[in-house]
């Protein structure tokens, strides 16, 4: 990974460290996978300049990079508990989520259903050496079967409701965060944990997904 970053960079950086620690991200290693993934580089040209701002950012399809505190509280939210092995995303987007995963947990395994997303995201991986990320172009209400189970599952699109069979993908004890509600508007981030008479569920504040829709492309 390319970790040569100028003054201006690191300082940019540290403010935004300083913001999220502010905001309640406490998780050392988290936040030292933000602090060391270049954004800058998962984001247009053109919009590099606000990449360390806290903010989502169009990455095209009409769809955004996920705000950082978003990433930090759905990442630290995941990482309670025992350490995990394998981890399945849904929603690879741009891949800076993906990348701050494969930071802290051996095997990363994505689905996006968006054909060109998937390709610019792995050329970023390649060009950082990120290579404990399997992905695969499909609509991810149907999980990742043959990879299953897993320690953990992490959905960056809302559905309306939890999807079932991706759900059922997740190891008993394991936890599933994921933004729940309506097309456009406000949705419920949920931490679902997996337990033998279903789940034990833990809300983590409001948020704003574009929606996961059916189907891939
Ligand atoms: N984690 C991403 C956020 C991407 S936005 C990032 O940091 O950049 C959400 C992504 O979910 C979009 O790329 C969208 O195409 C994808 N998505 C929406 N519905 C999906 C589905 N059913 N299956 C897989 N991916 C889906």
């Amino acid at each position: 990974m390319n970790l040569d970053v100028g003054f201006r960079s690191r300082r940019v950086r540290e403010r935004l460290i300083k913001l999220l620690q502010k905001k309640g991200i406490t998780h050392p290693e988290v936040l030292d996978a933000i602090r060391t993934i270049p954004r800058h580089e998962f984001v247009y040209e053109a919009l590099g300049h606000q990449a360390y701002d806290d903010t989502a950012l169009p990455i095209g399809h009409e769809q955004t990079i996920s705000q950082p505190y978003i990433v930090a509280l759905m990442t630290q939210a995941l990482l309670q508990g025992d350490p995990l092995q394998r981890i399945l995303e849904i929603g690879t987007g741009s891949g800076y989520q993906t990348a701050v995963l494969a930071k802290l947990v051996p095997q990363v395994y994505t689905v996006e259903r968006i054909g060109s997303l998937i390709r610019s995201a792995r050329q970023r991986f390649a060009d950082m050496g990120i290579l404990n990320v399997e992905m695969k172009l499909d609509d991810g209400h149907a999980g990742w079967e043959e990879k299953a189970p897993y320690d953990a599952i992490i959905v960056t699109a809302a559905p309306t409701r939890v999807p079932t069979r991706l759900f059922n993908q997740l190891k008993m004890g394991g936890r599933m965060v994921v933004p729940v509600g309506p097309d456009r508007q406000d949705q419920q981030l949920l931490a679902l944990t997996r337990t033998e008479e279903g789940f034990e569920q833990q809300d983590l504040g409001i948020v704003r997904f574009v929606p996961m829709r059916q189907g891939a492309r």
